[in-house]
């Protein structure tokens, strides 16, 4: 059984992107307690649904500070791999790209001498996209631009490849996708629930760890409980979000 977890900010604000610093070791070293694997992208997708042991990978989107600060250190002290997805165009500045709510909470985004901090320890960088857009709603030369310039900004500045892609907002169409499988190997989405055998690697599924927080309450995140509880909260997101559109 795999899963891929989704984080954001790390800091104590509370706020709906937020997960507090302490949380997030309670849930690397719960995990580990439990026996889970915690991966990279590639090992992950090596034996999709084959390996003997349940196994995780730690994503982060948007490429906050905060991750630096209270992610960096323990898993390189740990050794543990993640993934984070960089908005190459906002890269040193905050998270006030255009498309985003005027509610929303802002923070400070890393630079690219941090960012490289990241790569060193281990921590794998993808795309966001520049500019954080809903793709959706973008025209086709839009699309291309938002997929080949982060990604070209990304090698230029990191001197490795970049093969993984993460959904702004978490929001495609079929085109979109086709779109992005021309630069990316894997994409991953916010549609809530463990990994399967067969799915298709530029429409990977995600745990947000929204859902998560107070992790001692959900321990272990593998056991039978919290994964009938998760998939509950799947059912309601999609409600809500079907009466949305
Ligand atoms: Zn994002």
């Amino acid at each position: 059984m795999d899963l891929i977890l989704t984080f954001h900010s790390l800091d104590t604000s509370g706020s709906v992107i937020s997960y507090s610093p302490d949380d997030f070791r309670q849930v690397v070293e719960g995990l580990l307690e439990e026996g889970v694997a915690l991966v990279g992208m590639d090992e992950l997708l090596r034996d999709e649904g084959q390996a003997d042991q349940p196994r995780a990978l730690l994503t982060f989107d948007d490429g906050f500070s905060s991750v630096h600060e209270h992610a960096l250190p323990l898993l390189a002290e740990l050794g543990v791999p993640a993934l984070l997805y960089v908005v190459t165009g906002w890269v040193g500045r905050t998270n006030r790209w255009p498309t985003q709510g005027a509610g929303a909470p802002e923070f400070d985004l890393m630079d690219w001498s941090q960012l490289r901090e990241l790569q060193a320890a281990g921590i794998e960088l993808g795309s966001h996209t520049v500019e954080h857009p809903h793709l959706a709603d973008l025209e086709e030369g839009d699309l291309e631009r938002e997929l080949a310039s982060s990604k070209r900004s990304l090698e230029d500045e990191l001197q490795q490849a970049v093969r993984h892609f993460s959904y702004p907002y978490g929001t495609y169409r079929s085109s979109t996708t086709e779109a992005v499988r021309k630069h990316y190997n894997t994409a991953t989405t916010t549609d809530m629930r463990w990994l399967g055998t067969g799915d298709d690697p530029l429409l990977l599924p995600r745990v947000d760890a929204y859902y998560l927080r107070e992790p001692k309450r959900w321990a272990p995140i593998f056991g039978a409980r919290t994964r009938t509880y998760l998939k509950g909260r799947a059912v309601l997101r999609n409600v809500a979000g079907h009466l949305r559109t």
